[in-house]
């Protein structure tokens, strides 16, 4: 390709997606306290944040990162291995362990990354991954990456991930990948299913905690804290980046295990090591997460008046979510992009998503709540989403 052609096939990919209504443009938002956002001057009731908890602006992570960047600045300037991992670093790590109940732990820049890099280190050539078909994009990049044979199954339909089990020949590993809470559409994967799958066909079970960590489980750990599957899983992958409020990946295991990512992940290898400031917020998020579980109670009692809430009115087509993510399936990108903006000019912020992030025909708002809502923020989100549906059949 000449240097020539370049800007021309960027300009028709432009517009194929301006075409599609797919194309993606960009804000600048200013989060504020208590699940609140201010986006060119109005202020919202962000009902996009991952920040389930509502730890991002807590006072105690504040104050903690802000004794950490004083101590020792702000990026941290090296990779792990080479200088990079710091005093909070090994807390952070020690901290995590205690919290999964597990030997060690391991940090990685993002939860991207530490999905990316650990399913394409333990896959390789003649292994096969099975992954599910609503997996989160780090899944099913690693997947790619490993060069590996790539199948991709559905958790409502197990029996044919069965089948191909069956099928599967050959000396190479077996590798289930799954996230514990589908992102887009708050449905929970059948862990104890695809343990048992797991066993049966002696596979290595990854599963993606990312939705799940500090949101469910006795004490916050996650999906397979919840249905009682921790030791049956390989390799639980979780983010800081949501429920804790914070930035970056973990992985929590056995010695051995955390081991070996230490030396094959590259990912981790690769790239620089998390700042310190963020680790020392993420400390604190894991204490308030264990000491304040009325916050995931809160988390899930206002999630359930609003799923409610959206069943009684027909608008979950498919009520098999749990927890704080609720998708309202709209299907096509113009309806739900036109709704999404006549709910910001109500005063309230929903991801508006569109395929690829998901299936083409099922363009949504992906509402999610946190601890922060009060009854009161949902209640006048409910009239405005009626209002603004009735408005859009109208116009038709
Ligand atoms: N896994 C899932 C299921 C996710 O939804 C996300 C973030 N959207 C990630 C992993 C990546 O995590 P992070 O944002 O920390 O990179």
């Amino acid at each position: 390709m000449s240097s020539s052609e370049f800007p021309e096939w960027i300009e028709d990919d432009l517009q194929k997606l301006r075409k599609a209504g797919l194309f993606r443009s960009r804000r600048t938002f200013k989060p504020l306290p208590d699940g609140r956002c201010l986006l060119e001057g109005q202020e919202l009731v962000n009902l996009s944040s991952n920040d389930y908890l509502n730890l991002a602006h807590d006072p105690r992570l504040i104050s903690l990162a802000t004794t950490a960047l004083q101590e020792m600045g702000v990026g941290s300037r090296a990779s792990a291995l080479v200088s990079g991992r710091t005093e909070w670093h090994a807390r952070l790590e020690q901290r995590l362990a205690d919290f999964e109940g597990t030997d060690a732990a391991i940090l990685f820049p993002s939860g991207y990354a530490a999905n990316l890099g650990v399913v394409s280190a333990i896959a390789r050539e003649g292994d096969t991954i099975y992954c599910d078909r609503l997996n989160h994009a780090s899944l099913v990049d690693g997947s790619r990456l490993a060069g590996a044979k790539f199948r991709v199954y559905r958790h409502d339909h197990l029996g044919k991930l069965k089948r191909e089990l069956d099928k599967t020949t050959g000396d190479g590993k077996t590798i289930i990948v799954t996230d514990s809470i589908f992102s887009m559409d708050g449905i929970r994967a059948p862990l104890g299913e695809l343990c048992n799958l797991a066993e049966q066909y002696q596979a290595c079970l990854v599963i993606d905690e990312a939705h799940a960590t500090g949101v469910w489980g006795a004490t916050g750990r996650g999906l397979a804290e919840e249905l009682n599957v921790e030791s049956r899983v390989t390799i639980r992958v979780g983010t800081l980046s949501k429920g804790l409020g914070t930035m970056g990946g973990f992985v929590a295991g056995s010695n051995s295990l955390i081991e070996w990512l230490w030396n094959r992940v590259r990912t981790q290898i690769y790239s620089t090591a998390l700042p310190p400031a963020i680790c020392a917020a993420a400390c604190e998020s894991l204490n308030i997460i264990t000491a304040e579980p009325e916050r995931r109670q809160q988390l899930h009692a206002q999630s359930e008046f609003l799923r409610q809430e959206l069943v009684n009115r027909s608008l979950l087509a498919d009520n098999t979510s749990s927890g704080p993510i609720i998708p309202v399936i709209l299907k096509d990108p113009e309806r739900t992009m036109s709704i999404a903006a006549d709910l910001q000019a109500a005063g309230f912020l929903v991801g508006a998503i569109r395929p690829p992030t998901v299936p083409q025909g099922t363009s949504r708002l992906r509402i999610s709540v946190t601890s922060a809502h009060q009854r009161a923020d949902l209640d006048r989100f409910l009239k405005a989403l009626d209002c603004s549906l009735a408005r859009f059949a109208k116009s038709r």
